[in-house]
């Protein structure tokens, strides 16, 4: 339930009025705007009359929301968030509201060679993030796993060289206390409907970045955005990655509408990966532009300096002379849209 509050009334109403909701065992979202403040009711709100509250007379309007997330749903906060994120290079990164998050790196960490010339390399290009697996899902159980907790130290050296935030996968819940240092939290397209980990994530404050599952819809993706949510963690970027269909050509299907849908539904940030979503490095840059002109608040690419070496996905990785030339033209775009990169 939304209840939009009148112009003009004082914040020490608000207060009072958001005290007497909650002792009616519901939990309020408050979200002010620049022109008018609204009130998400979450929980049970069967015991709350719409026209008992409607008449009250700090209260303009109340609406139902029949959609099933409500903290994830655009109507509870009308403005776009922007999720701010910190960097040892102390000039923070945003994502969202305006700025476009590019992070890019290896789909693995492998040495620290690779590592920290690929940072060095996409940081150059204007990269805001580096990204790097140190926990991987993979297929098959005979695929190389990742480096595991020593990934994770060669990510940070990464991050001590260039100052670039870094993004990485965690896998499960029992991992988190290795995290510590680590900028923003990958929840992989695997793990989208984990429950148990997700509901867990809802009690750390670090950024998640949640990939779509690759058989979910929009609204499941919105619906495991809200199981963080609802656990007090607000601070989700959401990532379209690709989805199954009957078409092989890819490796998966880019599902570009997903971008406006996501971004009518939710307030949440929005960006793409292009490449898990087409298994190609040669069809990257086409994607990727195709994402920033559909609307996504950023991108998440794979990079590798020897792709053909690579020990995970390097038929996806473009090398760092193609994401340079990538991002010349991604600051044009930005720069059409007024956007900041
Ligand atoms: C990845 O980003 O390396 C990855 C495994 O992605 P996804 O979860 O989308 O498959
Ligand atoms: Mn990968």
């Amino acid at each position: 339930m939304i209840i939009a509050i009148k112009p003009g009334t004082t914040k020490e109403d608000i207060r009072a009025f958001i005290a007497r909701m909650e002792s009616q065992g519901v939990k309020v979202d408050y979200s002010e705007g620049a022109s008018q403040t609204v009130l998400g009711l979450v929980g049970d709100t069967t015991g709350i009359s719409e026209e008992t509250l409607s008449a009250h007379h700090l209260v303009e309007k109340v609406i139902r929301v029949q959609e099933p997330y409500k903290r994830a749903n655009r109507m509870f906060h009308p403005q776009d968030t922007r999720i701010d994120i910190p960097a040892a290079d102390d000039s923070p990164r945003s994502i969202g509201g305006g700025q476009l998050g590019i992070i890019a790196g290896p789909c693995s960490v492998e040495t620290r060679e690779q590592i920290v010339a690929v940072a060095r390399a996409v940081k150059q290009a204007g990269a805001g993030f580096l990204r790097g697996g140190a926990f991987k899902p993979r297929t098959s159980p005979y695929s190389f796993q990742g480096l595991g907790c020593e990934g994770l130290d060669l990510l940070l050296e990464a991050k001590k060289e260039t100052g670039l935030p870094i993004v990485t996968e965690l896998m499960a819940i029992h991992q988190l206390e290795l995290f510590d240092e680590v900028d923003v939290i990958q929840i992989g397209a695997r793990n989208m409907q984990n429950f148990t980990l997700l509901k867990e994530l809802g009690c750390c404050r670090k950024p998640i970045l949640l990939k779509r599952g690759y058989a979910c819809t929009i609204t499941e993706l919105l619906m495991a955005a809200e199981y963080i949510m609802a656990g007090g963690n607000d601070k989700i970027i959401l990532c379209e990655r690709g989805i199954r269909s009957f078409d092989s050509f890819t490796r998966n299907v880019l599902d570009l509408a997903a971008i406006p849908a996501l971004k009518k539904k939710s307030h949440l940030p929005v960006i793409v990966d292009p490449s898990h979503a087409t298994g190609l490095a040669w069809m990257v840059p086409a994607m990727a532009k195709a994402a920033l002109a559909a609307g996504a608040d950023g991108l998440i690419i794979e990079v590798h300096n020897n792709p053909e070496a690579a020990l995970c996905d390097g038929e996806q990785s473009i090398t760092p002379d193609q994401f340079g030339t990538l991002m010349t033209v991604l600051r044009k775009y930005a720069a059409l849209e007024e956007k900041t990169l």
